[in-house]
């Protein structure tokens, strides 16, 4: 039977976990905090003490935790999975990390005899519980032929940007630009509020106009309903995407990228106040009337 080891069982890595599972692998699961596994090891998951537990044996270890610390962490560390993966055996990053954190740890991890590919994910956590995640993935192409029975189950789409690091680049893009569009219909919301504007009407023209992106149909009624309920990505997640993504335009742009940047001040706000609350609720710090 094919040997998965998956690392961090928060929002989005729960389910995945799950499919594995589903699609009939031999799951070992790590995650920080115990409780979360309980209903995978019921479903026949085999709980592991450590991430070195969890990829031993395994043919794939796949880590879904929340940033570069983290990362290097499940990989690095002295009970990490590096320390028993099998030679060329794959190590699938679904985290959102830095650019040059996926290098260095393509890096190391190659160093030690490993295949490690970056392959962030978009969709939101109902997406990761039923297998229909779009994988942004960077890889030699042969590569992502080793690695691809390892992404049918959690993913529907997949996306090859070419070489390790290049899924990361276009993932840390895509976050930038959510974070602006949220960022900025917070600020048209609050704006139409303060106005006395029919809000009801507000709602739906911003999600059937010209800006209605999915960003902005997902949000613009739960902003106006305050209807935060069941926090999907938070804004501390979106913080650190913003901010990953604007050290990379920093990286390789001329120009400070100066929206960018705004929106990372925004999401620090919102970091500060309600770091584990929905993103959309930065709506309630930039709505106080003048
Ligand atoms: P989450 O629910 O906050 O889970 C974070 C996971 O990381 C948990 O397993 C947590 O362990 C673990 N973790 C955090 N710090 C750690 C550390 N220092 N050492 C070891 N483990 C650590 O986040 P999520 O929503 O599942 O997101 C996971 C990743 O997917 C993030 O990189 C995020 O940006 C990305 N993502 C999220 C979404 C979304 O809609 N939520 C969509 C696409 C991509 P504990 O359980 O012990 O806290």
């Amino acid at each position: 039977m094919t040997k998965v080891g998956f690392i961090g069982l928060g929002r989005m890595g729960h389910g995945m976990a799950g499919r594995y599972l589903d699609a009939g692998f031999s799951v070992a699961v790590w995650n920080r905090s115990q409780a979360k596994a309980e209903d995978l090891i019921a479903r026949g998951a085999r709980w592991a003490s450590s991430p070195a537990d969890a990829a031993d044996g395994a043919d794939a270890v796949v880590t879904m935790v929340a940033d570069d610390e983290a990362s290097r962490a499940v990989w690095l560390r002295k009970d990490g999975a590096a320390a028993t993966m099998k030679p060329g055996s794959l190590a699938i990053e679904c985290s959102t990390v830095s650019h040059q954190h996926a290098l260095d740890m393509a890096g190391e991890l190659r160093g030690r005899g490993l295949v490690y590919i970056d392959c962030p994910v978009t969709g939101l956590p109902q997406a990761a519980a039923s297998g229909k995640l779009t994988l942004l993935v960077g890889a030699e192409p042969a590569d992502l032929v080793s690695a691809t029975p390892f992404l049918v189950p959690i993913g529907d789409v997949v996306r090859h940007f070419g070489a390790v690091g290049t899924g990361t680049v276009f993932k840390l893009i895509n976050n930038l630009m959510g974070a602006v569009q949220i960022a900025s219909l917070a600020e048209g919301v609050a704006m139409a509020e303060q106005a006395g504007l029919d809000m009801k009407l507000v709602a739906e023209a911003l999600a059937t106009g010209a800006v209605a992106s999915p960003q902005v149909i997902r949000h613009a009624k739960r902003m106006v309903a305050r209807d935060f309920a069941g926090a999907s990505f938070t804004s501390a997640l979106r913080y650190k995407d913003a901010a990953y993504a604007v050290r990379l335009a920093e990286s390789l742009l001329a120009e400070p990228p100066l929206v960018g940047q705004a929106a990372v001040e925004a999401y620090a706000n919102a970091k500060a106040e309600m770091p584990d609350d929905d993103e959309g609720r930065m709506i309630e710090l930039v709505s106080r009337p003048k």
